[in-house]
């Protein structure tokens, strides 16, 4: 089986949020399961930051955008040092700062970006002659892909090659103006409300799910939600159509990076077999933040998080008064919008020695954080996979989630009758329902045997790529057979 798996960003290459690190770690996972794989992404200024050796293996690519013809340069490297990754430079689209857009909002012109690069994967398969059984794309950024294969002008060349497209996040559908259109090179027949216009705009994502022969999202429960006028941000009536070909994949961790054991950017190692090492990790993480280590013994909360809405951020304020009249510690490391970045920095100032922010991404910091909290919050307002959650376990932090998509998936709500759960649950998007189920944790530390049990259950936790790897190549058989069959 041969795929190429396309994306906008991938660990360590790049990373904005929970896509890198499936973009680095599945295709990992694929290739254990004997899956041919090779990777392409833009070539960002980070890429060239992380690495100046990886060599240009095809100069002066043609890719034409409307009538101007504009070459990329191909590079070759390596993740993993097994798979192949290309990368797609034309600095005056990627070599920026950001991936997509700063603080202020996303770069002006973010659909000629990803057309361009949409463009360049196709022409670069002819190139290559590289034909692979599958294209798999990765959100908006991706999702004109399959349509380029199927109506663009060589669509012969993708006749034995199915697409599957996978949804990380349904709220960035990357809607744009209609006169990008004309950039794409598709047919005027395919705006229309039947295939990529979408109130008079273009719609990428909608573009994905309708000409990919599969479609997936990152977990069961998400996949359904997404189907319901409440989580599907206008495309649930789409998605209803489609559903028959729209199914449910869990996102996997990559332990070999997400591994209290041997992890290079913590502290002190840890297992479950003796948590001593997560206790200076702790001691350090509190000196990091500049708080008191008086805290030492009292319940330490954090975040990491985006902090855009979809996280639950709003959620906060209203709580935090509350919350930190208790004798608790509280650390948060994110960066969004800047409204958000206000507030948490005007609490670190009101409470200096309970709370402490850091406006920044920070990677180091992220791995130090999961070892070093006991409590990590995620009460997203939607969540498709996570994966913050699914580290803290692994860490030993026991995580306090909204139940909904896969948080609901992979964090079972504690139980003070059975003494079983790996964390604490609400339902409602509420602040009380937020802060009751923090209080419940944060009562629940005191009693320290059976915090203990609840932490070490988390650890026990296996949430591998090795079962959902599989499921993706189950799901490129079936596109693949029956892609053949049609012909
Ligand atoms: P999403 O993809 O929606 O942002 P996930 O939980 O799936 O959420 O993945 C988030 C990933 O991004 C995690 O690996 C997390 O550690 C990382 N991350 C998020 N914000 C930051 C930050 N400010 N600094 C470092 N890492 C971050």
């Amino acid at each position: 089986m041969k795929v190429l798996f396309a994306t906008p960003e991938a660990y360590p290459f790049a990373k904005t949020g929970g896509l890198a690190d499936v973009s680095g770690s599945l295709p990992i996972a694929l290739r254990k399961l004997g899956c041919e794989i090779s990777v392409i992404m833009p070539y960002y200024a980070s890429v060239r930051r992380y690495t100046e050796a990886f060599p240009v293996c095809v100069q002066d690519l043609p890719v034409t955008l409307g009538n101007r013809l504009l070459p990329a340069d191909i590079r070759h490297g390596w993740l993993d040092h097994k798979i192949p990754i290309y990368f797609v430079q034309r600095d005056e689209f990627y070599d920026r700062t950001n991936l997509y857009g700063t603080p202020k909002g996303d770069y002006f012109d973010n659909a000629e970006r990803f057309i361009y690069f949409c463009k360049a994967v196709i022409n670069w398969c002819q190139t290559a002659n590289l034909q692979p059984d599958i294209i798999h794309c990765n959100d908006w950024q991706t999702a004109l892909i399959p349509a380029m294969m199927r109506f663009g002008v060589d669509r012969y060349y993708f006749d034995t090659t199915a697409t599957v497209f996978t949804i990380h996040n349904i709220a960035y559908q990357g809607i744009f103006d209609v006169d990008v259109y004309a950039l794409t090179g598709l047919p005027w027949e395919l705006f229309v409300p039947e295939g990529l216009e979408f109130w008079g705009r273009v719609n990428f994502m909608k573009g994905g799910i309708i000409y990919s022969d599969y479609i997936n999202t990152v977990s069961q429960k998400h996949s359904k939600e997404i189907q319901t006028p409440e989580f599907g941000f206008g495309l649930d009536g789409v998605l209803r159509t489609y559903s028959h070909k729209l199914v449910g994949i869990l996102n996997g961790a990559d332990y070999e990076v997400w591994d209290p054991e041997t992890d290079p950017l913590i502290a002190a190692n840890y297992s479950k077999e003796d948590l001593s090492g997560k206790r200076k990790c702790k001691r350090d993480l509190l000196d990091i933040y500049g708080l008191p280590q008086e805290l030492f013994e009292r319940p330490l909360l954090s975040v990491i998080s985006r902090l855009v809405e979809q996280k639950g951020v709003d959620l906060y304020p209203p709580i935090m008064d509350k919350l930190l009249a208790e004798d608790i510690g509280f650390v948060l490391l994110g960066t969004g919008e800047e409204k958000y970045h206000k507030y948490f920095m005007d609490l670190a100032k009101k409470y200096p020695n309970k709370v402490g922010v850091r406006i920044a991404y920070d990677n180091a910091l992220a791995h130090k954080i999961e070892a070093g909290a006991d409590i990590f919050l995620m009460p997203s307002r939607y969540e498709p996979g996570g994966l913050n959650q699914i580290y803290s376990m692994r860490y030993g932090t026991v995580p306090v989630v909204r139940a909904t998509g896969g948080l609901d998936d992979t964090v079972q709500d504690y139980d003070p009758e059975t003494n079983t759960g790996t964390g604490f649950k609400f339902g409602p998007y509420d602040p009380e329902a937020f802060l009751n189920s923090i209080l419940r944790a944060i009562k629940l530390y005191d009693d320290k045997e059976r915090w203990n049990a609840l932490v070490l259950r988390g650890m026990e936790e296996d949430f591998s790529w090795e079962k959902s790897a599989k499921k993706y190549m189950e799901l490129y058989e079936k596109s693949l057979a029956e892609r053949k069959a049609r012909l």
